[in-house]
């Protein structure tokens, strides 16, 4: 344990920081000083955007994104293409998706993935409420945008199966070669997906 160097509020803003993802002890450490040198440009404006956040998140009812109206912004979006549903696990893949700005789709959040082992089963996710969405909206493509993991499979085999019969294109997010990657840097895996996955020119 290191020594305080600073009273006990100021150990305990250290302590909440490090608890962020992405953050251990030391960057904590270094973001807590930042934010005490910048307090009137950073950390005053930080608080009250917290603040101002707190209390009001709500879990959209239609798609499951979390944020301060309900539906959401992405839900009530009029610019999206409504044909179009993105299926993800969680809100940082929605979030994540949102960011490449590459598709203006609407979104499904299931709220983790099927897991027997964790004992996660469909009544634990969306997926009920999914089916009932693809036809009431009119969705003419799902594109299951699940990790490339066991689980992340396994659920996108177990809704494709739950989505057969109705008239509804299924897709799947490509799985291969990174950007700027390096085929020997590759795992065994990913290049045997890319083999499978490979387009023609
Ligand atoms: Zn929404």
């Amino acid at each position: 344990m290191s020594r305080a160097v600073a009273g006990p509020e100021i150990e305990r803003l250290i302590q909440l920081l490090a608890r962020l993802p992405g953050l251990g002890p030391r960057s904590a450490r270094r973001a807590a000083l930042h934010l005490i040198k910048k307090r009137e440009s950073l950390m005053a404006p930080l608080n009250t955007a917290m603040g101002d956040v707190l209390g009001r998140i709500v879990e959209c009812r239609v798609c499951g994104n979390l944020d301060v109206s309900d539906p959401c912004t992405v839900c009530t979006d009029p610019g999206r293409e409504s044909a179009t549903l993105f299926v993800v696990a969680d809100v940082a893949d929605l979030w994540a998706l949102e960011r490449t700005g590459v598709h203006r789709a609407r979104y499904h959040v299931l709220g983790g993935v099927l897991s027997p082992l964790d004992g996660i089963g469909p009544d634990d996710l969306t997926i009920a409420k999914l089916i009932e969405r693809v036809p009431r909206e009119g969705v003419a493509e799902v594109i299951l945008a699940l990790g490339a993991t066991v689980d992340g499979q396994t659920t996108a085999h177990y809704i494709t199966d739950l989505l057969r019969g109705l008239d509804v294109k299924v897709t799947r997010l490509a799985q291969g070669v990174p950007m700027g990657g390096e085929l020997d840097y590759l795992d065994e895996g990913t290049l045997s997906a890319a083999i499978r996955a490979r387009t023609p020119l």
